[in-house]
């Protein structure tokens, strides 16, 4: 009989669509478009190192089961390679180089000096104990230690992996290491290192960018409305800074089911609930809500918060939307993106809108490296410096070459990184970009 660990990995082919070659079309595109070299698609279309390793653990009941993980680092030409760990049955190898090169794009536009890098196990961490986790958590961590480093990659939290996770695998390196290391990994927890503010952080810049794009639109943000998909750390913290603007938010959903109000929810209520441990669709005051019935909910602004394919051609000739905020890592297919570009949609892209957790994860780095810690409204401050010009960078991109925001994004992100390029010497009389 299979457990459900064995069934997890067993359906990872049946949802899967892929991200590295979306990113690669991607990136062709942009470099065609902006008239460069094929040589840097041909440098940035595959990352520099990727490892597979397998993890025998040792399950509650006693027997082995030997999970697969992953990590992947792009390009270091600007700084040591820096991205999340993904805990999920769908995590894959492509999966993982993509989402690697979205995180050099990001730092990339957002000027930290860093390239982008991914990790993750498959797995389907409810399946297991917090002892099985633990195990499983620490052991990856040994396993990718000779290729990870505060000079060379420095993971942080993604999906299903909390500052807890973070915490046993600081610990597992520096028992290997000897010493004390904490700028090896961000998303700690702050007693042992970790930035204020860093929790909320992605979500914080989400909001913020938002607020940059209803500014565009003339849209006022007190009284707008929204729908939310995902409620882990980053759906939950934009949820909760859009109520703080005054924004509706009628409908969110996750991967249990969903909940609707069209007077609103109440934010600080369900997230009180939440806390509590329960499950959103189990909310008692409000109508229940599917994933396919949230993408065409009559709202302003519509944040995509889960994971990969959500807007696809299926799902966006139903947006209502006039703001769509990609604060999950690739949640639009091409033919999405095509058909929101028909409805003259303003899109957020994902390498700008959730840019704000890799700049607070760099801002702890930074801090470790200092030994000397920062106040939250200092992070919070300096947070919202970086993302607002990191939009107004690709905005003014957007309007002086007519492009929508995700090239202008691709461009900005580009542009950085072929100066990087050519300073180094890879590239030599090759077009530069203005700007
Ligand atoms: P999380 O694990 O805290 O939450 C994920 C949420 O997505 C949960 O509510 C889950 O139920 C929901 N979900 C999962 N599968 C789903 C499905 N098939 N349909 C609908 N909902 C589903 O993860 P997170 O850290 O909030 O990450 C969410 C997204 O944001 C991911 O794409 C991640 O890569 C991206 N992101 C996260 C960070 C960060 O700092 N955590 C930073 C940048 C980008």
């Amino acid at each position: 009989m299979k457990s459900n660990i064995d069934k997890a990995e067993a359906d990872i082919t049946t949802h899967y669509k892929n991200p590295y070659e979306i990113v690669q079309e991607l990136l062709q595109e942009s470099i065609q478009t902006l008239g460069l070299n094929e040589n840097i698609y041909h440098i940035l279309k595959k990352p520099m190192r990727v490892l597979e390793v397998s993890i025998p653990i040792r399950l509650d009941n006693g027997r082995i089961h030997n999970f697969t993980g992953y990590r992947s680092q792009h390009l270091d030409i600007l700084g040591p390679t820096k991205g999340g760990i993904r805990f999920h049955p769908d995590v894959n190898m492509d999966e993982v180089k993509a989402l690697s090169i979205w995180m050099s794009l990001k730092s990339a536009i957002l000027d930290l000096p860093l390239g982008g890098g991914k990790g993750g196990i498959i797995v389907d961490p409810s399946a297991l104990s917090k002892r099985e986790l633990e195990t499983l958590s620490r052991a990856y961590i040994e396993k990718i230690t000779p290729i990870i480093g505060p000079q060379k990659d420095i993971p942080a939290p993604d999906m299903n992996t909390s500052p807890e996770v973070m915490g046993w695998m600081i610990d597992e390196y520096d028992k290997l290491r000897g010493y004390n290391i904490p700028g090896m990994l961000t998303g700690k927890p702050v007693i042992i290192g970790g930035s204020q503010g860093r929790l909320a952080a992605t979500g914080r810049g989400v909001a913020i960018t938002i607020q940059e794009a209803a500014n565009v639109l003339g849209m006022e943000m007190n009284g707008a409305t929204a729908a939310l998909q995902g409620f882990g750390n980053v759906g939950s913290m934009t949820a909760k800074f859009l109520h703080d603007l005054g924004v509706k938010i009628t409908g969110i959903t996750n991967a249990h089911g969903g909940i609707f109000d069209q007077d609103g929810l109440d934010i600080p209520d369900l997230l009180e609930f939440v806390k509590k441990g329960n499950r959103i669709h189990t909310y008692p005051k409000a109508a229940p809500l599917t994933n396919e019935d949230l993408f065409g909910l009559p709202v302003d602004i519509l944040i995509p918060a889960a994971v990969e394919n959500q807007i696809t051609k299926n799902t966006a000739p139903a947006i209502q939307a006039k703001i769509v905020a990609e604060a999950a890592n690739g949640p639009t297919t091409p033919q999405g993106d095509e058909i929101m570009e028909q409805k003259d949609i303003f899109v957020i892209p994902d390498i700008l809108c959730n840019a704000g957790g890799v700049t607070v994860s760099y801002f702890e780095w930074v801090q470790n490296a200092m030994n000397y810690y920062w106040k939250e409204e200092e992070v919070n401050q300096k947070l919202t410096e970086k993302m607002t010009a990191g939009f107004q960078q690709v905005l003014a991109i957007r309007e002086q070459k007519q492009m929508r925001m995700r090239q202008a994004a691709y461009t900005a992100g580009i542009r950085h990184i072929v100066k990087a390029l050519h300073a180094r010497g890879w590239i030599e009389n090759e077009k530069m970009l203005e700007g």
